[in-house]
C-alpha cells in the first residue's frame, strides 16, 4: 500500500490527543484496525491523506451489555466481541453473532467496529447485521459529540456522514423488549470473498406468534449502501410469521434495492438473490423464536 503524500503517523494515548492532532490537520485521516486502508487506497480515496492518526490506544475498546443492550468501543475488535458469552447465545443478538463468522480470523483479529462502519463499504456484513439491530454510534467532533442512526451515518459507497476531523467512539445496539430474534445470512462468490448479497433481520412476536416489530436489511451491493427495507418490513408487522408472510416479504424487496453489476454478479443476479436470501434470514430468525 503506498499512501503517495504520507508525511506523519501519529500514535496519541488519549481521546484528547487524537482531538488535538485531528483538529490541527484536516487531511489526517483515522486509523483504527487498518485492515480496509489498502481498499479505499486501490480506489483512488486516500491520495490526500497526509498523517495517520492511529486510535487504538486511546482507550475505546471496553465492551458492556446489560439490560439497556450492548455498547461497543469504537476499536474493539470482532474477535472480542465473539469472546462475549451473550453474542452466541441471546437470539436477539443472533444476526451479529451469524455476521461475525465470515470475515477470516485474521480479520476477525484486527478489523474494529468503528472501521466496519465508518468504512461505508456496502459489501461488508457486520454493518447489515447492526442496521438489522437498530445500532446508533456515538462521535466525538472539533465541535462535540453526537449520536447517529447507522441510516443516518451511511451516506453512498465509501461515503459517510461524519464532518472532517470527527471520530465515532462507540457503537451501542439497544435491546429489544419481549421475544424477539435475529438472523444474518451471507452469499458469497467464493470463502472469503466480500458479499454478493447479504441480509439480516430481526423480528418480535406476541404470545400468538404475530409479528409486533420487523427489521429487514439488505447488503452486498443491492444498493450503494447496505440499506432497510420496509417493503418487507411492512407485510411482516402485524402478520403471523408463516412460509406466505416469509415469501411476500422476500419478494417485496425488490421495491426497495437498486443493485448493481460489477466482477461479482449481475444486478439481475443479485435481485432474485436478494428475495431467496431475505426469506431464508427470516426462516432463520423464525427458528429462532422458537
Ligand atoms: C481479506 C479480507 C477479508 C474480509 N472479509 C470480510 C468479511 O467476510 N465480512 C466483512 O464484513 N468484512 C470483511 N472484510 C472487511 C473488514 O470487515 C473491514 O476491512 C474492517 O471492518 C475495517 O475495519 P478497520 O478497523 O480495519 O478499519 P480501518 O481500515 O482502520 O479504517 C477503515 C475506514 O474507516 C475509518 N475509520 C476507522 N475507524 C474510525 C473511527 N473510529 N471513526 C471514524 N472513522 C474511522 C478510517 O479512516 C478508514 O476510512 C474483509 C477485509 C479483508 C482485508
Amino acid at each position: 500500500m503506498a499512501l503517495l503524500n504520507l508525511k506523519e503517523f501519529h500514535s496519541p494515548r488519549s481521546l484528547a490527543d487524537a482531538r488535538a492532532l485531528l483538529d490541527a490537520n484536516e487531511d489526517a485521516l483515522v486509523l483504527s484496525g487498518g485492515t480496509f486502508l489498502h481498499g479505499l487506497e486501490a480506489r483512488g480515496l486516500l491520495s490526500d491523506v497526509e498523517a495517520l492518526v492511529d486510535i487504538r490506544r486511546i482507550g475505546l475498546d471496553a465492551v458492556e451489555i446489560d439490560g439497556a443492550g450492548l455498547e461497543i468501543g469504537a476499536t474493539a475488535t470482532f474477535a472480542r466481541l465473539q469472546a462475549v458469552p451473550e453474542v452466541g447465545t441471546e437470539a436477539w443478538l443472533g444476526a451479529l453473532a451469524d455476521a461475525l463468522t465470515y470475515p477470516p480470523v485474521q480479520i476477525r483479529n484486527t478489523a474494529t467496529f468503528g472501521g466496519c462502519v465508518a468504512a461505508a463499504c456496502p459489501f461488508f456484513d457486520i454493518p447489515t447485521a447492526l442496521l438489522a439491530l437498530d445500532a446508533s454510534v456515538d462521535t466525538d467532533g472539533p465541535d462535540g459529540g453526537r449520536s447517529l442512526s447507522l441510516s443516518e451515518l451511511f451516506m453512498g459507497l465509501f461515503a459517510n456522514t461524519l464532518d472532517t476531523g470527527e471520530l465515532i467512539t462507540a457503537l451501542f445496539v439497544p435491546r429489544p423488549a419481549g421475544r424477539v430474534a435475529s438472523a444474518f445470512l451471507k452469499l458469497e462468490g467464493n470463502a472469503n470473498d466480500l458479499a454478493i448479497v447479504n441480509a439480516a433481520v430481526r423480528l418480535s412476536v406476541d404470545a400468538g406468534g404475530v409479528c409486533t416489530d420487523a427489521r429487514v436489511a439488505l447488503g452486498g451491493g443491492v444498493a450503494e449502501s447496505t440499506l432497510r427495507i420496509p417493503s418487507a418490513e411492512t407485510i411482516l408487522l402485524g402478520a403471523k410469521l408463516d412460509e406466505a408472510t416469509l415469501r411476500a416479504a422476500g419478494e417485496a424487496v425488490a421495491d426497495d434495492i437498486s443493485p448493481m453489476s460489477d466482477h461479482r454478479a449481475s444486478a439481475a443476479y443479485r435481485s432474485a438473490l436478494a428475495k431467496v436470501m431475505t426469506r431464508r434470514a427470516l426462516e432463520r430468525a423464525v427458528a429462532r423464536l422458537s
